[in-house]
């Protein structure tokens, strides 16, 4: 029979152990090796068995062993030194605290999922895990953020497989009681609420969860409370469960909801307010609007509020596949915002931040991407390639600007080093290199023997195999219940035996059966006599998605046969749990995406930090950091004909790589059993990669980059009662209302004879009809380059141009010069575009003049 309702009674901890209730309840110890080393010993059959989850390992543990622990000082002495360590982490200043002053009270950052721990599954893939890894990181570098999401009653989906390979989803609820949360509270004790009005006089209310993810903490709303009806109870029954309205009311909440509660958290802590408020993809993107009607309840107009929020709004956009992108009927958002939802907010004005309205748009839709970008000063993109991409399919917007100068940038992802990072490596390090930091230490130093990593790396392969096959015995268990595990799950996956690991999304362009393409060769490259290789893959199809759970299908499909089901081998169920084992265990990790829809990837960048060697087309974060000696890279074959001309060509690169670079380097051993030349790879592996790949350097970026810009612009113009913002807004008015007839009507050069050469000055003087606005309000300048086809600029450089006189004028003239460096093709132009110090980008209005 199923349990209606469940719910976690805690156990009663004996008073000397109370500090495992911290230690416990802090998310550090996810992270945090010496602690989870500590749990372990409690029981370390209950540890594994409850998944490496202390709370739960608590509420199984036997009282009789609590009391024979109580008794044991050794172990009592332990746990209070893991709780100063916990204090001092807590309190101590770290990289954050080192900033001049100016850096941000706090940051607001909001995701509609975060992976922290296999024991808190509130996410789906990599946006989430992308959102704990920045969290444990900024804790880590001290960095004041503050989290917001959602708490799903039922999480992303369980995997399993059927026996003909069609993959079933089951959504097993979740106990709060039993996870690492607790319930922000009145003083009174009464739970704090946020409430949302909806159409018709309803009100969505939802409670707030507090996670403690080191330093920082993390709110989450739940709507699954009595006040709510069994429509609103079910608000955030799902991650990414329902489409249309339900999705809506889900980002309503994260967004307006999110802003509400983080009011209400630092009221009742005295935390400081965010000064910046950063959104993780579209989803939260409403929490700009909540920030709108705050300021117009003091007396701002919303265009004057929209300049402010702009400021200090940063908007990372995560994917380049418009397909990612949530959009919305815009009758729907029409619906909601003509509501009390948000007092003082006109429902236009709403309309308009979604609007597609530019070439190739579609009436009608609200787009949360573009309104992101509306409302966000800063945005970027999560690779330089990405950034790229984004400027292209964002440029719509600023219609006019080349793509280089589309104000998107990038900041490469990174990944949450003590979180990715095997035991055994920080065990290798702390005892040859005496640190436990390995993205800092001299991987190659002698003190670190070829031999000692290569048996690390070897221990790492053996722990996969052994947990595959436990994967699969219990996976084998649940489809014929009753019957034993048949024998050739013994032989399942050999732990000397060249592993390739594959997982990710199934969404149709990461390709999870390129490998497929051709399966005699695939079989050959397996079953090999002397270099034999074996496969490890997994991975979550989108329950809507049937093409996906197709491609899943078809791959367990083609690796059930006798011969290759010990070799080819797909677990159930990838997560946190199973990611962590299953990155350090591979000897080289397979990424082969449809180049450039891989934003980033991250998987990758975590079986890198233990040592693995990349196999990747050149997408993502592999196009930046690809050196030829860290792995390998799978040409694209980008101008092939059709996809299945192109699908071809690379699958087959990809066999060739395997078959004559990958596994002769692999098999190449020296008399001890150590293959040199590949310990070698390993070794500029860790040393180059990892401090590149560290969610360490990502947080910092973001602060240096954009967080302190944008606390420093909010500042700026709300200072004196938002004078700035005031004035910013109605600025933009006038230019606006100018800028039709702001033309470059004439351009004069001089200085070159009639064959220019290196050295010469190009003088220039451009003629521009500024219609009322002043000299002053424009940025003119000379855009030169290289000429290439069509006459297209490329490279281009930016020379200002000056004014001769600063009165405002019809026409007032520009002239400069521009040294000509180098020899070859050379062509200019002259753009004008509106400028003002509040600004942050010459395109930001989307106007542009250019000579024609
Ligand atoms: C890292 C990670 C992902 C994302 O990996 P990508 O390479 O970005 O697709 C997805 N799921 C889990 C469990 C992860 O740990």
């Amino acid at each position: 029979m199923k349990a209606i309702r469940r719910f976690t009674v805690r156990t009663v901890l004996p008073e000397s152990l109370a500090g495992l209730e911290e230690l416990a309840t802090n998310l550090r110890w996810s992270w945090h090796e010496p602690t989870r080393q500590l749990f372990a010993q409690l029981s370390p059959a209950l540890w594994e068995e409850s998944a490496h989850d202390p709370i739960g390992l608590l509420g199984e543990i036997d009282p009789s062993r609590l009391d024979e622990l109580a008794a044991d000082h050794a172990f009592v002495a332990q746990m209070n030194e893991r709780l100063d360590e916990l204090h001092s982490y807590l309190t101590e200043p770290r990289w954050y605290q080192s900033l001049p002053a100016g850096a941000p009270a706090a940051i607001g950052y909001f995701s509609p999922e975060f992976g922290i721990a296999a024991a808190l599954p509130q996410y789906s893939g990599g946006l989430g895990i992308l959102a704990g890894d920045h969290l444990k990181s900024a804790s880590d570098l001290g960095v004041p953020i503050i989290g917001v999401g959602l708490f799903y009653r039922a999480g992303y989906f369980a995997q399993a497989i059927s026996a003909d390979g069609w993959q079933q989803e089951s959504y097993p609820v979740l106990d709060p009681d039993g996870l690492p949360l607790s319930v922000l509270r009145h003083p009174d004790g009464t739970a704090g609420q946020v409430a949302l009005a909806l159409p018709d006089g309803r009100t969505l209310y939802a409670r707030v969860w507090q996670v403690a993810v080191g330093r920082i903490r993390l709110l989450l709303l739940d709507t699954d409370i009595p006040e709510n009806d069994d429509e609103l109870r079910s608000v955030t029954d799902r991650l990414y469960g329902g489409g249309g309205e339900h999705r809506l009311l889900q980002e309503l909440l994260l967004g307006i909801g999110g802003v509400r509660a983080i009011k209400l958290f630092t009221e009742l802590t005295g935390s400081p307010t965010p000064e910046v408020f950063h959104t993780n993809e579209g989803h939260a993107g409403f929490l700009g609007l909540e920030r709108i009607s705050d300021l117009i309840g003091v007396g701002l107009s919303f265009d004057e509020a929209l300049q402010v929020v702009r400021a200090g709004t940063v908007f990372t956009t995560h994917t380049p596949v418009p397909a990612g992108i949530d959009r919305f009927d815009s009758g729907l958002i029409g619906q909601y915002f003509s509501s009390e939802l948000l007092p003082g907010v006109d429902v236009d004005d709403v309309l308009l931040l979604g609007a597609e309205n530019y070439e190739g748009g579609e009436p009608g839709t609200f787009n949360m991407a573009v309104m992101g970008l509306r409302l966000g000063q800063r945005a970027n993109g999560v690779s330089q390639l990405h950034g790229e991409v984004s400027r292209g399919m964002f440029g719509q917007l600023w219609p006019g600007f080349d793509t280089a100068d589309v104000p998107i940038t990038s900041v490469t992802n990174g990944v949450h080093a003590p979180t990715w990072t095997d035991p055994s490596l920080l065990a290798l390090a702390a005892s040859r290199l005496g640190t436990t930091d390995t993205t800092s230490c001299d991987w190659n130093s002698p003190a670190v023997t070829d031999l000692d990593l290569w048996e690390v790396r070897n221990g790492m392969r053996a722990q996969l195999v052994q947990d595959a096959r436990r994967r699969v015995t219990s996976a084998l268990a649940e489809q014929n219940p009753g019957t034993i595990t048949p024998q050739w799950v013994s032989g399942l996956l050999d732990p000397d035996v060249l592993t390739i690991g594959f997982a990710r999304r199934v969404p149709t362009y990461k390709r999870l059966t390129l490998m497929l393409h051709d399966e005699d060769r695939l079989r050959s490259i397996l079953l090999s006599a002397d270099r034999p290789v074996q496969i490890v893959i997994a991975g979550k199809s989108h329950p809507a998605d049937e093409e996906g759970k197709r491609l899943i299908q078809k791959l367990v499909q083609f690796a059930s046969s006798p011969e290759l089901r010990t070799r080819l081998v797909f677990l159930e169920n990838y997560d946190i749990a199973m990611a962590q084992l299953l990155y350090p265990g591979t000897d080289v990790w397979l990424n082969n995406p449809l180049r450039p829809l891989e934003a980033c990837g991250t998987s990758g960048m975590k079986a890198a930090l233990n040592g693995s060697l990349n196999l990747s087309i050149l997408d993502g974060w592999w196009a930046e950091f690809y050196d030829e000696e860290n792995g390998w890279a799978i040409p694209s074959a980008d101008s092939a004909g059709d996809s299945a001309e192109r699908d071809k060509l690379e699958a087959e690169a990809m066999y060739d790589l395997i078959e004559h670079q990958i596994a002769p380097r692999f098999y190449d051993r020296g008399s001890d059993g150590v293959p040199k030349r590949w310990v070698q790879s390993i070794r500029h592996t860790l040393a180059t990669l990892s401090p590149e790949l560290s969610a360490d350097r990502m947080v910092k970026e973001y602060v240096t980059r954009l967080y302190v810009p944008a606390a420093e612009a909010e500042r700026t113009i709300s200072a004196k009662s938002f004078a700035g913002a005031r004035e910013l807004a109605s600025w933009k008015q006038r230019v606006f209302d100018a800028w039709p007839l702001v033309a470059v009507t004439h351009v004069e050069s001089g200085g070159v004879d009639t064959v220019p050469q290196v050295g010469d000055i190009l003088h220039v003087r451009a003629h521009v009809q500024l219609d009322g606005l002043t000299p002053d309000d424009v940025a003119v300048e000379v855009v030169y380059g290289r000429a290439r086809e069509g006459d297209n600029l490329e490279r281009t450089h930016h020379v200002a141009l000056e004014p001769e006189t600063a009165a405002p004028g019809v026409a007032v003239q520009f002239i400069g010069a521009v040294p000509l460096t180098r020899a070859g093709s050379f062509g200019y132009n002259v753009r004008v575009t509106p400028k003002h110090p509040l600004l942050a980008s010459a395109a930001e209005l989307g106007l542009i003049a250019v000579a024609d």
